[in-house]
C-alpha cells in the first residue's frame, strides 16, 4: 500500500469518440481517517454508458463531470483503516466514489454488501444498477405477456444478456442483435435467447427484413439500448399495442451532430396504437432490494447467468470505458483494481 492514491479525471470534455488525450491521471495523497471516518480501498470500477453523457460538460439528468477532479461512479471495495465501528476494517461497500484507488467515507455515502451472498462486483452489474435497469425497465414498462415476442437492441451487453433472460424466464420469444458472432452465439448458447443476428454484417444494413424473419408475429415488447437506425427497423416490426422500454440509444452518445427525428416512428406508434416510454432507473429505487431479492433467487435456481468482462488495474479505466463504447466487452465491463 503506497501513500498516494492515484485517481483519474478528465483533461478535456471529449468531441465526437472519447479519445486517451481527454484522460488524466492524478497522484492525491491517501486520505486519513478523522473521528468516525474510514478509508476504503477499490476493488472493481464499473465503466458504464451513461457517464459518455456525464463527460460532455453539459448537465442533462445528472451533472457533468468536472475537469481536473477525480471521476465519479460505481465502485466497490472494502475498509482498510477505520474509526468507525460501524465500519470494522474488511467490510465490503459499494459507493459512487469512482476513478481512484481510495475513498474517505463516514458511512453515509456507501452501503454496506455481503460477500457470502455474492461476490461483491455483482453490485456493479445483475445486482447492481445494470440488473435493475434490465428488470424494472422489461418488467414495469414493457408489460410483458407469456407467448408475445420481446425484441432486445443491445442485446448482449450488461443490461440486454439480463433482459432476454427475463423474458424467457416470463415465457416469451426473445430476439435480440449484438455486435459479434461471438455475441450472437453467447445469447442463444449461454442467455437461452429464441432467436439472434449480428448486425454488422447484414448486407446493406437491412435489419427490419431481419427481424421480420425472426419475429414473425411483429414485436410486441422492444427493449430498447441502442436508438438511431436499429430502432427504425424495429418500428417497421411492432406488433399492435406494443410497448417500447427507452432504455438507452447507445448508437447517438459519440456523435459530434445529433440525429433528428421521431419523424415516421409517430405515426407508427399512432397506427400500432403502442405505447414509448423512457425511464432512468433511479425511478424505481424504492423497490430496488425486491429486484435484487428476485434476481438473485434466479442466479440461485440458474434460471439467471451473467458474465463479467475484468480488465485488470486502475490505470486502465479509460481504455475499459472506449472499449465497452466500442462493443469490446462480452458482458460487464468492469476494472480490477485491487
Ligand atoms: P453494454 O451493453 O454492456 O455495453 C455497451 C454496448 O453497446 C457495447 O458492448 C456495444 O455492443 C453496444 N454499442 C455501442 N455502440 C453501438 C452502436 N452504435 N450501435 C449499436 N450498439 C452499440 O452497456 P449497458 O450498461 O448494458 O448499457 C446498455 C444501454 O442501456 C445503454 O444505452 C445505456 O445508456 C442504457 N442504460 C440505461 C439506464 C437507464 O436508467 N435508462 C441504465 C443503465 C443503462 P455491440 O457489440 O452489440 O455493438
Amino acid at each position: 500500500m503506497t501513500d498516494k492514491n492515484h485517481a483519474i479525471a478528465l483533461a478535456a470534455h471529449p468531441v465526437g469518440f472519447p479519445k486517451d488525450s481527454d484522460f488524466q491521471h492524478l497522484q492525491l495523497p491517501k486520505p486519513t481517517p478523522g473521528a468516525g471516518q474510514f478509508v476504503v480501498r477499490t476493488k472493481f470500477i464499473t465503466v458504464d454508458p451513461y457517464m459518455r453523457g456525464r463527460m460532455t460538460g453539459v448537465r442533462s439528468y445528472v451533472d457533468p463531470f468536472q475537469i481536473g477532479q477525480p471521476i465519479p461512479g460505481g465502485a466497490v471495495g472494502e475498509v482498510v483503516e477505520t474509526n468507525n465501528a460501524d465500519f470494522p476494517k474488511g467490510q465490503a461497500v459499494l459507493g459512487m466514489w469512482g476513478w481512484q484507488d481510495y475513498h474517505l467515507s463516514n458511512g453515509t455515502d456507501v452501503q454496506k454488501l455481503d460477500p457470502r451472498l455474492a461476490p461483491i462486483s455483482t453490485a456493479l452489474g445483475i445486482l447492481g444498477m445494470p440488473g435493475m435497469t434490465a428488470y424494472f425497465g422489461f418488467l414495469n414498462i414493457c408489460t410483458p405477456k407469456a407467448g408475445e415476442t420481446a425484441y432486445i437492441s443491445g442485446a448482449a451487453g450488461a443490461v440486454g444478456a439480463i433482459v432476454g433472460q427475463i423474458a424467457k424466464i416470463k415465457g416469451l420469444r426473445a430476439v435480440g442483435s449484438a455486435g459479434s458472432d461471438e455475441k450472437v452465439e453467447y445469447l442463444i448458447n449461454e442467455c437461452g435467447y429464441d432467436a439472434a443476428f449480428n448486425y454488422k454484417h447484414v448486407p446493406t444494413k437491412d435489419w427490419a427484413a431481419e427481424i421480420r424473419k425472426l419475429c414473425p408475429k411483429g414485436v410486441d415488447c422492444y427493449f430498447d439500448n441502442v436508438g438511431g437506425d436499429m430502432t427504425d427497423a424495429v418500428f417497421a416490426n411492432l406488433a399492435p399495442f406494443a410497448r417500447i422500454s427507452i432504455c438507452g440509444v447507445i448508437s447517438q452518445y459519440n456523435l459530434e451532430k445529433p440525429e433528428m427525428g421521431p419523424r415516421s416512428t409517430y405515426m407508427t406508434l399512432l397506427v400500432k396504437q403502442a405505447r414509448a416510454e423512457g425511464f432512468i432507473v433511479s425511478r424505481f429505487m424504492q423497490q430496488w432490494p425486491e429486484g435484487i431479492k428476485q434476481m438473485a433467487t434466479w442466479i440461485k435456481e440458474g434460471k439467471l447467468k451473467y458474465k463479467e468482462d475484468v480488465l485488470d488495474g486502475l490505470e486502465n479505466t479509460p481504455k475499459a470505458f472506449m472499449r465497452m463504447l466500442k462493443g469490446e466487452n462480452m458482458g460487464k465491463q468492469l476494472v480490477k483494481v485491487s
